[in-house]
C-alpha cells in the first residue's frame, strides 16, 4: 500500500479513493499545481488533506466561509490531524494564540478567510514559516462571472508570490464554466496545472418528480415513513414556508424553518437545531444551504418547482452528500408555473441596470423557469435530462429516477393512439379532453349521453383503458403536437395536431406509460433497504447523538450515516473488527469504539446472533423490532399493571425505556423516546415551537400532568425538554393500553 492510501485509511477510514481524487494528490504530491472540478460531494477536500499530512510543511487552506471552515477543522481534529481557523469569529488574544501555535508547528492545517492573507499579523507569520501546499476551496469565488464573487479572492496571487519560496497551489470549485476555469488559472497564476474535470451525475441520488393531488397529505405521508431521517423542504416562498412549517408541527413532524425574513439568529437557531440533529427536519426558502456541509440530508424535497435547473441541481445536490442513498423530489403542480412567473414579473429594478439590460434577465429567466418546466413534465429519464442540461452525455435510462422504475413499462401505444386520433378526428374536434376520453372508453354517464355517441365508430374504440388512462394518453398525444389543445373558446378543446397525419398513416410509432395513482405509499427503494436495521440503526445513532453532545459538535463530525449503515451490515464486535468498518481511522476508534461496540455485543446478545471476533462478515441482521413495530406499541392490561411510575419526573426517552421493559423479554427495546414524543405529538399534547426551540406543553398535554422545562444550550441558547412527573406518566401508560382510544 502507498503512503496515500494508507493516511486515507489512518485517518478517513477508507479504502480506496473516489475517482479523480488520486490524480490531484499525486500532482500535488509531485510539486505540480491542480484544479480540481468536481461536482458537490465527489470529495475534494480529501485531495489537499491527504498532501496536506504527508507533506513536511503547513497547508494553507483558503476557504470563504466561516462555517464551512468550522465544520471541517473539526472534522480534522476528529480525525486526528491537528488543524484550527483563523477567522473573524475569533477575537485577537485567540488569533494571536494560533498563530503562536501555528508558527511552533502545532497544525498540519490552517483555515483563512481571503481577508486574513493581506492582514499585518497573519503576513508576519505566513513569511517566517514553511508552507508547503496553497489550497484553495470553492475556488470559484475568484470569477467576476460566478454568483459568489469574493473580491479578496483575487489577492491570494500576490500572498503566495511573497512567500519564501512558492508553495505548490491547489484549486478546487464545483463551477464548471469554461469562463469560471479560465478566471481561477489566471488569477491564481497556476503553473502548468494538471486539469480534473469529472463528471456531474451523482449516482446516489434518487431523482423523482411527482404530482400529488394533495401534496400536504403527500409530505405527511412520505414523513411517516422517512421520521427519523433528515431533510430539507423547500418552499418558493416564505408563506408557503411558515404554512409548511406549521402543518408539519401540528402533525407531529417536528421541524424547523428557515427564510430571509427571520432574524440572523433566529435562522442560526433553526440552522443549528438541524445541523446538530436535533430537529430532523427544516423548511425553508432558498436562502438556506450555502456553507452547510451536513453530510446526511437524507432527502430533499421541493414543495414547489424551483427557477431554474441550475437552482435545482444545486438545491436538491445537499442530499447524500456522504454517498448514501439519498432521494430528491420535486412535487409538481401547474400553479407552479403560475408562481414562478409571477416572482420573475415581480422583481424590482433596482437602478443598477439599464431597462433593456433587466428586460434581457428577465427573458432570460423566463427561459431558465420553462426549462424547469420541462423537466417537471417530460416524458423519459429525470437524470438524462439534468445531465443534458448540464452539456454532459447520458444515456436514455439510468434505472435510478422515477421515471425510469416507474412500475408500468413503456409501450407501444401506435394502435392505441391512432384510434384516439381517429376519434378526436370523428368527433370534428367540438370536445374537451374528458368527454373525449369517456366516449373513446365508452364510460359516459347516463342514458341520453351514450345513446347520442353510440352510433359513431369511436364509441368504446379504447374500450380496454380506464378513463384515466385514455386521459393520460391523449394528454401524451398533446405533449408529442399529435393532438392540441384550442384555447381559444370558453372551454378548451381537443383537435388534431400537426403530428396527426404522420401518426394514422403508420409512418410514426407512439410510445406511452400507463399512469400510475401518484400515491405516497409506494414502496420507495430507500424504504426497502433499511427496514430490518432499523433497530440497531436507531440505537446506534443515539450512541453517536450522546457523543457528540458531550464533545459540542454536530454528529455527523462522529461519524457519517454510511458508516453507522456500515456497522449495522459488518456487526463488528472487536476493535479489529471496527477498523475494517467504511469511516472508521485510528483516532476514532480509539476515542468512539467502545461506545458503539457495546451497544452492537448487546445487539447481538439480545438477537442471538453469533459473534465471532475477527468475522465481521457481511451478515444481514435479522429482522426485529422496526420502526412501524415501533409505531404499533401497545401493552395489554395486564403488562400497565406492572407499571411502577419513575419518582423523578423523567425524560421522553427514560419512559419509553420503562414502557417497553413491560414487555417480554424486557431487555429488548421496542419503543423509543422519539416515538413516544411523536405519538403525544399527534395526540395533541404538545407541540414545536420558538423556531424549533421550545417544546410547548398544551393543554391538553398540560391536563395530563406532563411539563415542560427550561435548558440551555451552548452559547446559552435557550430550549425546552418534555417532563413526566408521576402521574404524567400513568396518563402515558393508559395511552399506550388496549383498549385506550386517542383522546
Ligand atoms: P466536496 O467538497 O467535493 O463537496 P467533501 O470533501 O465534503 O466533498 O466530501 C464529501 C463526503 O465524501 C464526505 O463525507 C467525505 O468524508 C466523503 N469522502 C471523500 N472521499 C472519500 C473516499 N475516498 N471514500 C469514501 N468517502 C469519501
Ligand atoms: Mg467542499
Amino acid at each position: 500500500m502507498d503512503e496515500k492510501t494508507k493516511a486515507l485509511k489512518k485517518y478517513f477510514g477508507f479504502d480506496s479513493f473516489h475517482p479523480g481524487q488520486e490524480i490531484l494528490i499525486d500532482a500535488l504530491l509531485a510539486g505540480q499545481d491542480v484544479l480540481g472540478i468536481m461536482p458537490t460531494g465527489a470529495g475534494k477536500s480529501i485531495c489537499y488533506q491527504i498532501p496536506a499530512i504527508l507533506f513536511h510543511g503547513i497547508t494553507l487552506v483558503v476557504s470563504p466561509l466561516l462555517s464551512l471552515m468550522k465544520d471541517q477543522v473539526r472534522a480534522l481534529n476528529a480525525a486526528g490531524v491537528p488543524s484550527a481557523y483563523i477567522n473573524s469569529s475569533l477575537t485577537e488574544g485567540q488569533i494571536r494564540k494560533a498563530l503562536l501555535f501555528a508558527s511552533q508547528g502545532k497544525y498540519r492545517i490552517i483555515y483563512v478567510a481571503p481577508e486574513r492573507l493581506t492582514s499585518a499579523g497573519f503576513l508576519r507569520f505566513a513569511l517566517d514559516a514553511d508552507i508547503s501546499l496553497l489550497a484553495v476551496d470553492e475556488a470559484h469565488c475568484i470569477s467576476q462571472w460566478g454568483q459568489d464573487f469574493r473580491p479578496s479572492y483575487l489577492k491570494i496571487a500576490e500572498f503566495a508570490s511573497q512567500l519564501k519560496t512558492r508553495p505548490v497551489i491547489g484549486a478546487f470549485t464545483a463551477t464548471a464554466t469554461e469562463q469560471v476555469k479560465n478566471d481561477i488559472a489566471a488569477s491564481l497564476r497556476l503553473r502548468t496545472p494538471q486539469i480534473l474535470v469529472t463528471g456531474f451525475d451523482r449516482k446516489n441520488l434518487f431523482f423523482s418528480v411527482q404530482r400529488p393531488r394533495n401534496k400536504d397529505q403527500w409530505i405527511l405521508d412520505y414523513l411517516s415513513r422517512h421520521r427519523d431521517e433528515s431533510g430539507i423542504l423547500y418552499c418558493a416562498t416564505r408563506k408557503n414556508t411558515e404554512k409548511l412549517y406549521e402543518l408539519l408541527n401540528r402533525n407531529g413532524f417536528p421541524t424547523v424553518r428557515y427564510h430571509a425574513g427571520m432574524t440572523s439568529q433566529e435562522r442560526v437557531e433553526s440552522q443549528d437545531q438541524f445541523i446538530f440533529d436535533r430537529v430532523p427536519r427544516v423548511a425553508a426558502t432558498n436562502a438556506f444551504g450555502m456553507g452547510i456541509d451536513k453530510s446526511n440530508v437524507r432527502y430533499v424535497i421541493h414543495y414547489n418547482m424551483p427557477q431554474s435547473m441550475e437552482n435545482y441541481y444545486q438545491e436538491a445536490g445537499r442530499a447524500g452528500r456522504d454517498g448514501e442513498e439519498s432521494e430528491c423530489i420535486l412535487l409538481f403542480s401547474p400553479q407552479d408555473i403560475i408562481i414562478g412567473r409571477y416572482m420573475i414579473d415581480a422583481r424590482e429594478q433596482n437602478g443598477e441596470m439599464t431597462e433593456e439590460a433587466f428586460e434581457a434577465l428577465k427573458r432570460r429567466d423566463l427561459i431558465k423557469l420553462r426549462q424547469m418546466e420541462k423537466y417537471c413534465t417530460q416524458e423519459g429519464c429525470l437524470r438524462q435530462s439534468i445531465l443534458k442540461y448540464f452539456g454532459e452525455d447520458a444515456p436514455d435510462h439510468c434505472g435510478h429516477c422515477s421515471w425510469c422504475t416507474g412500475s408500468q413499462p413503456l409501450t407501444d401505444a401506435t394502435r392505441e393512439a391512432q384510434l384516439a386520433c381517429a376519434g378526436v378526428v370523428e368527433l370534428n374536434g367540438r370536445f374537451g379532453l374528458i368527454t373525449t376520453a369517456k366516449v373513446l372508453t365508452g364510460t359516459l354517464n347516463g342514458e341520453e349521453q351514450r345513446a347520442k355517441f353510440a352510433p359513431r365508430s369511436c364509441y368504446k374504440a379504447l374500450e380496454d383503458l380506464s378513463e384515466t388512462e385514455a386521459r393520460s394518453l391523449l394528454e401524451q398525444m398533446i405533449r408529442e403536437e399529435i393532438l392540441l389543445r384550442d384555447e381559444s373558446g370558453v372551454y378548451p378543446l381537443i383537435k388534431a395536431g400537426p403530428g396527426a397525419a404522420a401518426l394514422l398513416e403508420g409512418k410514426r410509432r407512439f410510445l406511452w406509460r400507463k399512469p400510475e395513482e401518484t400515491s405516497a405509499h409506494k414502496k420507495t427503494p430507500l424504504a426497502d433497504s433499511g427496514a430490518d436495521r432499523e433497530e440497531l440503526l436507531s440505537r446506534l445513532r443515539e450512541v453517536r447523538a450522546g457523543l457528540a453532545a458531550l464533545r459540542k459538535v454536530p454528529p455527523y463530525i462522529i461519524f457519517s450515516d454510511r458508516t453507522l449503515n456500515d456497522m449495522c451490515v459488518k456487526l463488528p464486535v472487536s476493535r479489529d473488527d471496527f477498523m475494517t468498518v467504511s469511516g472508521v481511522g485510528f483516532r476514532k476508534a480509539e476515542e468512539y469504539g467502545e461506545a458503539f461496540l457495546s451497544a452492537i455485543r448487546s445487539y447481538c446478545l439480545a438477537h442471538s446472533l453469533k459473534t465471532v471476533p475477527g468475522e465481521a462478515a457481511a451478515r444481514k441482521p435479522r429482522k426485529t423490532y422496526t420502526l412501524e413495530q415501533r409505531k404499533k406499541f401497545s401493552l395489554t392490561a395486564e403488562e400497565a399493571q406492572r407499571f411502577v411510575p419513575l419518582r423523578e419526573p423523567c425524560s421522553s426517552a427514560q419512559l419509553a425505556q420503562a414502557l417497553s421493559a413491560l414487555k417480554a423479554p424486557p431487555e429488548i427495546k421496542k419503543l423509543y423516546g422519539t416515538d413516544l414524543e411523536e405519538r403525544l405529538a399527534h395526540a395533541g399534547w404538545w407541540i414545536l415551537e420558538g423556531n424549533g426551540m421550545r417544546k410547548r406543553v398544551l393543554p391538553q398535554g398540560a391536563r395530563n400532568g406532563l411539563k415542560e422545562s427550561a435548558r440551555s444550550g451552548k452559547a446559552g441558547t435557550p430550549y425546552t425538554v418534555l417532563e413526566y412527573p408521576p402521574d404524567a406518566q400513568r396518563n402515558v401508560l393508559a395511552l399506550y393500553t388496549d383498549g385506550q382510544t386517542d383522546p
